[in-house]
């Protein structure tokens, strides 16, 4: 299990997302833009854009894609002191 905020992935909060895979921070973060941006969060209308845009355009989108899993891979596992 590895924690990776929304900065870290492109967005302008320190919202949390924890999971054993990029895929799965990835998709929470995905989820966590769309919740935002629903509830009247105008900050995170950039990155939810952004996202939105990477899945149209499948070259770029790859990259950042690839980034964000390396990204993901170099991080330390949570230790006991950050379990919740
Ligand atoms: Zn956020």
């Amino acid at each position: 299990m590895k924690t990776m905020t929304c900065r870290q992935l492109g967005g302008p909060c320190d919202h949390e997302h924890r999971g054993d895979t990029a895929d799965d921070v990835i998709n929470a973060q995905d989820r966590h833009l769309n919740e935002m941006v629903a509830g009247g969060d105008e900050t995170h209308g950039p990155a939810l854009a952004d996202m939105k845009g990477r899945w149209k355009r499948p070259i770029s989108g790859m990259k950042w894609y690839r980034n964000a899993k390396k990204d993901f891979a170099a991080l330390p596992e949570n230790g006991s002191a950050h379990n919740a």
